[in-house]
């Protein structure tokens, strides 16, 4: 009787408690799940190298036999050595075995062995360390791609590769096909159980591509095409439909004029609020191109038709400030604004909250606290998510469901390369605000060594001079970590005090960072915004939205440490004002990769190519790494990569759903059924 795919790991041969414990550190629960669990990579032992011609420094397989008899030794420490030599009919190699003494009696005069090691050369010798043996009448691994996967403490790869092995055995079946027939016949696709064992034990390198590529193209076709899903309940849902407003109206109240692709990107909003269906829009654009007013119209758009709006920061600093800019726009138009963030007492919280309750206030601008529970409002109509990679999809549900169904307007900073937005924000209808407002200069930005360290100073203090603030980033550094690694890490805390008592003695240095009480970082951050304080020395507490337009130049030190579109974020905080900004980059890596990568800052103030650079360079991992929760996780696609793949399997995708829209018929119910439980952890359902 065939296993079921959530047989218990202890069903595998020499899996007790410990091993079983092992594996869950993996994230293998059941036997099902070593399906997925892909090879890291695969060694090749498929070629058999003539000994005089096989690569040197690199893992090779030979045919040899024994030519001289093998010698048992012990050397320090008490260690044994096999020496041996074999050969076949173009060279010999010297063999060496530390601690395996039982080489000695199991290898035999007239027989061929494959060997499988590093093959060296010594004193014009060739060597070999603790090569692998087979007999080369019965190989096991010869002949085959080795395949090797992840591990953790206590397990080995043979140990690993048997238990995958066992659950192919075991589970691999025609059953296992999700795709539908068409699908797999218009991309050509092999069979899923053929890709699982192959993946698992290729037998070339063609089938393996194969494998691969049509796994890949599965995980890819399910994520969008269970983003489709999602979006395509939402638009069964009703909203309240927000009459329209007089966007001259609006306009009216703020201090400056739209620029062009902010009118636009209203317009886009506009029409989205005055549907039935909620609006579900991300609006992504630069650090400083005014997303703000974006959500202050929606906002006030809401407020107009008696509905209240939220807005949601990822900063306790930055909900301070939407706060105080939008009482500032809406007030004048009767607008009430509340803040909701996890600092106030408990009394503050109550009143809010009753506001909210009542209808009495119309906006609510909060942290995550606006999630909690007990926090309820009369008639929410519109959700704001601010900085939205700070978030998962789940948090964003979870605001929108404070609401029936809430328009949800989503800002996002992070410009992130296209093939990304179509997975991470697939279920969102995307605007631009693709112009910066009048009069911003680029910020001029420079990469120093500690070499400079006194002309960075005398710059500081002349800025300051002439009526500039500043802002010195560090990386959190625990003062241990300072000491310990490398000396020139800048513990924040020691660094703010050498600075404000030894180098700035006449200036005013203030500090912040994650630890400080909110309080406390509310004051240092109000202090720096009303121009108190001239510099401000912080961890990357300031990274996202804080909007100081006298503020002109931004120093990171130890810039290696962040990554680029990071750094980028942070150059945003300068360069908001009608001055000439700089940023400085220090870091001391003579790393040519590193300094290439901080290069690329100085070189561009385009946050897309940076993004574009950031990927190419680290991986997708910052921009789809765990904030995504709740989409399904990729195992074997690499979205730097697969683009290709990925647009094939949108197409797919959009070709099923046009045919069965709602997945209704019964030869796609097992499709369905996967793709419920790969969307599990998604706050959103489907039918
Ligand atoms: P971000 O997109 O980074 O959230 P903000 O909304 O914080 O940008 O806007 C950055 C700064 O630019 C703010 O000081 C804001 O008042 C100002 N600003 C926004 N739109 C305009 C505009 N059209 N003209 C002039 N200044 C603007
Ligand atoms: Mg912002």
């Amino acid at each position: 009787m065939p296993l079921a795919y959530d047989t218990p790991l202890s069903a595998l041969p020499g899996v007790g408690p410990v091993k079983e414990k092992a594996l869950h550190k993996l994230g293998l629960t059941c036997l099902g799940d070593f399906l997925t669990f892909y090879p890291r990579r695969y060694e090749d032992r498929t070629v058999l190298y003539p000994i005089s011609s096989a690569p040197i420094g690199v893992n090779v397989c030979v045919k040899a036999y024994l030519t001289k008899p093998a010698t048992l030794s012990r050397i320090s420490g008490g260690r044994q050595v096999v020496r041996c030599t074999v050969a076949d009919d173009t060279a010999a190699i010297d063999l060496t075995f530390f601690n395996r003494p039982y080489v000695r009696g199991s290898l035999d005069f007239g027989q061929s062995y494959i060997f499988f090691g590093k093959l060296d050369l010594l004193g014009g010798r060739r060597t070999m360390v603790n090569p692998q043996i087979e007999r080369a009448d019965a190989p096991k691994l010869f002949g085959s791609l080795v395949p090797w996967y992840p591990l953790s403490a206590g397990l080995t790869n043979p140990q690993v590769a048997a238990w995958a092995q066992a659950a192919v055995d075991a589970l691999a079946c025609p059953e296992m096909e999700f795709l539908p027939a068409g699908v797999l016949a218009r991309h050509k696709l092999m069979p899923a159980d053929w890709c699982c064992r192959q993946i698992h034990r290729p037998t070339g390198w063609d089938e393996l591509r194969l494998a691969r590529d049509r796994l890949a193209f599965e995980e890819l076709f399910q994520l969008t095409l269970g983003l489709s899903l999602l979006r395509r309940d939402r638009e069964r849902f009703t909203g309240l439909p927000l009459p329209d407003g007089e966007a001259a109206a609006f306009a009216s109240l703020l201090p400056f004029s739209l620029t062009g692709a902010q009118k636009k990107v209203i317009g886009q909003c506009a029409a989205d609020l005055s549907k039935a269906v909620p609006m579900n829009r991300l609006v992504q654009g630069d650090v400083g191109s005014g997303k703000t007013a974006i959500a202050a119209f929606c906002l006030w758009r809401c407020a107009q038709s008696g509905a209240q709006g939220a807005m949601m920061a990822p900063t306790e600093l930055l909900a301070q400030q939407h706060y105080r800019t939008l009482s500032a726009l809406l007030a004048p138009a009767g607008v009430t604004v509340v803040l909701l963030t996890g600092s106030q007492t408990a009394a503050e919280k109550r009143a809010i909250r009753a506001q909210l309750a009542s209808g009495e206030a119309q906006v609510a601008v909060g942290t995550h606290a606006l999630l909690t529970e007990g926090v309820e409002f009369q008639n929410l109509a519109l959700a704001v998510v601010d900085e939205q990679h700070r978030f998962g999809v789940n948090q964003r549900s979870a605001l929108a469901a404070k609401g029936g169904h809430p328009h949800i307007l989503v800002l996002s900073a992070t410009p992130i390369p296209r093939t990304l937005a179509l997975i991470v924000y697939g279920d969102l209808d995307v605007s631009v605000l693709d112009e910066l407002p009048p009069g911003r200069k680029p910020v001029d930005t420079f990469l120093v060594g500690e070499s400079k360290r006194q002309r960075l100073y005398s710059f500081i203090d002349k800025q300051i001079a002439e009526g500039r603030q500043v802002y010195i980033v560090c990386p959190a550094v625990e003062e241990s970590e300072a000491q310990e690694g490398d000396p020139t890490l800048k513990s924040v805390k020691t660094y703010a005090d050498h600075l404000a008592n030894k180098v700035f003695p006449h200036r005013s240095v203030a500090l912040v960072h994650g630890k400080l009480r909110p309080k406390e970082k509310e004051a240092a951050m109000a202090s720096f915004a009303e121009g108190k304080t001239d510099i401000l020395v912080s961890t990357t507490v300031i990274e996202v939205g804080v909007d100081v337009p006298n503020a002109a130049l931004m120093v990171i030190e130890n810039a290696d440490r962040f990554g680029l579109s990071q750094l980028h974020q942070l150059r945003g905080r300068v360069g908001r004002g009608q001055w000439q900004s700089y940023c400085v980059l220090v870091s001391n890596n003579k790393s040519p990769d590193t300094r290439a990568r901080l290069k690329t800052l100085c070189a561009t103030t385009d946050g897309f190519r940076i993004a574009q650079a950031d990927l190419e360079q680290r991986g997708p991992g910052d921009f789809f790494g765990e904030r995504q929760h709740g989409l399904p996780q990729l195992h074997i696609a690499d979205l730097g990569v697969d683009v290709r793949l990925l647009e094939q399997a949108q197409a797919a995708a959009q070709t099923l759903l046009a045919q069965d829209p709602g997945l209704q018929s019964p030869a796609h119910t097992p499709l369905k059924n996967r793709l419920r439980r790969l969307f599990a952890q998604n706050a959103l359902t489907f039918n």
